[in-house]
């Protein structure tokens, strides 16, 4: 019952589906059994299969976890549903429309609900304006639908858009590390085990390098915090341009980075770790002097988890510090011998 909450919570679309899904089918059920009752089969039947296409669209979403698809089809079949109701019960369907419009809005993106929307409004005031009487009692009463339809999808397409981009915005600032720009630990997190994945799937290869500052609480105390965070950030502007394209680096927290490196054997590794080093001992400063760092790693070799992986690393960095600094410590990798 749990996962099923966890679900729910997790997936908003997912969530979207399952509560229209229920509206829909306690929603229309009295309806599909009032009009058979009544002999109005077209309604009736209408109404049976919204009801029994929706229970399956929320199984198929709830089995596949695809959601895609799902709102796809329940926007298909509600648009032509709504469209048989109002051409069988004229003006008493026409209200459903209005329903129409939110609903598919709910279920597929603004741009695909518009075109379900409007591709509807066609073919009602087509049907109305070829049998006058049936839906609309003048072309007056028509004209204000049509006007009070678009306004409405108008309004539903503008604050659907909106609340897509701020969710997109929110999902990718939850990725990101404020200060930096980069990713998080909990991108790191996803990218570790895709890069376990692929090595255990393709055999690919890959590293992984723990990043530690030297003495950087000294940066902070002598000269404040802001002045610490604009080095964290020029720190990463010289990782960036001392590693290459593919690489990824992510911030674990505090001063230390996380720098995955595909294709490479310890060797390669090695070289990667000491061009960084080189490169920060160079470039990077503080109003006190050189800043530098020190660098654990560890190529991945059979971990099939990623705390793991990272600990091998970072077990790696604390030999660099203890070494003095300023230095890098490979597993199984001897500088000497190579
Ligand atoms: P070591 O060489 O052993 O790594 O020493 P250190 O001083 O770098 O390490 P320590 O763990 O003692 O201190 C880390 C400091 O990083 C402490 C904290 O003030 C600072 N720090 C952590 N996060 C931030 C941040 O976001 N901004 C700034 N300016 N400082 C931070
Ligand atoms: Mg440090
Ligand atoms: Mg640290």
């Amino acid at each position: 019952m749990s996962d099923l909450w966890g679900r729910l919570k997790s997936d908003f679309q997912l969530s979207i589906v399952t509560l229209v899904g229920i509206c829909s089918v306690f929603g229309v059920t009295p309806y599909a059994v009032y009009r058979l009752h009544e002999g109005n089969w077209l309604v009736g039947f209408t109404d049976t299969f919204l009801v029994l296409g929706t229970s399956f669209a929320v199984l198929y979403a709830w089995r596949t976890g695809n959601t895609v698809r799902p709102g796809q089809f329940l926007a298909i079949i509600y648009s032509l549903g709504g469209f048989l109701v109002t051409i069988k019960l004229g003006i008493n369907g026409l209200f459903w429309l209005y329903c129409l419009v939110l609903f598919n809005f709910f279920v597929v993106p603004p741009v695909q609900s518009l075109i379900a929307t409007l591709t509807t409004l066609v073919a009602v005031c087509i049907y109305g304006w070829q049998h006058p009487g049936d839906i609309f009692e003048s072309h007056y009463q028509m004209m204000s639908f049509v006007v009070t339809y678009l306004l409405a999808s108008l309004f539903a397409f503008v604050f659907a858009y909106r609340s897509r981009f701020q969710r997109r915005q929110l999902a990718l600032l939850a990725t990101l590390d404020p200060l930096t720009g980069i990713g998080n630990r909990r991108t790191m997190d996803e990218e570790l085990d895709i890069a376990i994945a692929d090595s255990q799937r393709y055999g690919m290869s890959f590293g992984l390098l723990v990043l530690d500052l030297d003495h950087f609480k000294s940066v902070n105390d002598r000269f404040g915090h802001s002045v610490g965070d604009r080095v964290l950030i020029d720190f990463v502007g010289v990782i960036k341009n001392a590693s290459r394209a593919s690489d990824r680096i992510f911030r674990l927290g505090g001063e230390e980075f996380v720098l995955l490196v595909p294709k490479v054997g310890r060797q390669g590794l090695a070289g990667t770790a000491a061009h960084i080093q080189r490169s920060v001992a160079e470039q990077l400063s503080s109003p006190g002097g050189p800043v530098t760092v020190s660098i654990g790693g560890c190529v991945l070799e059979g971990q099939t988890d990623r705390d793991i992986w990272l600990r091998d690393a970072d077990i790696c960095l604390y030999q660099a510090k203890d070494a003095g600094r300023n230095r890098t410590v490979i597993k199984g990798f001897d500088p000497a011998a190579n």
